[in-house]
């Protein structure tokens, strides 16, 4: 049975791509309010989780619940519409277009407050603002890493994930990125699902987080536990 107080519930969640077997048994939770990360060395099948919550990837067993009501089986925008925002690894932007036009796509699932959102975005991360008529492919790629979680804010989502936002940025932007997360953490009151494999930055924006290992979960529990245990599995020292 799902519990009605969780925003995100994950439940014995299996997905594969053919014969190979991604998640196998997973199960987490985030509730309202909690910032929460997904760590584990490559091809554990972090990115199958967020795409599987997102409905990018049907089929297998186990029930995802999100704000009370069963997601899966949903159709991507449906799952959006619900309040779920996917910023994907890599950042995605749709590069011809300006700042301001990515923004605005951000807005599909919306009928209303489109502007409102759209400054809020800008306050969020004000060079943006500076920016908007730029073609988003002419910005470096921290600056591109800002318009795609920008993007996704627009929706106003009750979730956002973020699929290795601080992946080949200078030092200076993944304080950026750490400083932006908490920010919509507490002044967007918008929850957080961060996959990252920069330990410090995971514990640093995730109160709590889980470690997945070949498609399980390995490690759970909150960050200063889990910070010592991370180091010893996967980078051994
Ligand atoms: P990374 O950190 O490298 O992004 P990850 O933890 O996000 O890794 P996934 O990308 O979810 O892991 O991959 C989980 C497993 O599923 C891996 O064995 C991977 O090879 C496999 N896999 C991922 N995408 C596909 C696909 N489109 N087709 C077939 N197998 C896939």
């Amino acid at each position: 049975m799902s519990d009605p107080a969780a925003l995100l519930e994950i439940e014995g969640l299996s997905r594969g791509y053919g014969p190979v077997a991604a998640l196998r048994d997973v199960s987490l939770r985030i509730d309202p309010g909690e910032a929460v990360f997904l760590a584990g060395p490559n091809g554990a099948g972090k990115t199958t989780l967020l795409r599987a919550v997102s409905g990018l990837v049907p089929g297998g067993g186990g029930r995802i619940s999100f704000a009370g009501r069963r997601i899966d089986g949903l159709t991507p925008w449906a799952i959006a519409a619900a309040g779920v925002a996917h910023v994907p690894q890599g950042r995605r932007c749709f590069g011809p277009l300006s700042v301001e036009e990515n923004l605005r796509l951000g807005a599909y699932t919306r009928t209303a407050g489109v502007a409102a959102a759209i400054d809020a975005a800008y306050e969020l991360f004000p060079v943006l603002k500076e920016k908007r008529r730029q073609r988003t492919e002419e910005l470096s790629g921290g600056q591109q890493q800002m318009v795609a979680i920008a993007r996704a804010l627009v929706a106003s989502p009750k979730l956002i994930m973020l699929d290795e936002p601080s992946l080949g940025l200078a030092p200076i932007m993944v304080e950026g990125v750490r400083v932006a997360l908490r920010r919509i953490l507490h002044e967007f009151s918008t929850s957080i699902l961060l996959v990252e494999q920069n330990a410090r930055l995971a514990v640093s924006v995730g109160a709590r987080g889980y470690v997945l290992r070949s498609g399980r979960v390995v490690l759970a529990g909150p960050s200063a536990e889990l910070e010592g245990q991370m180091k010893e599995a996967y980078l051994g020292v």
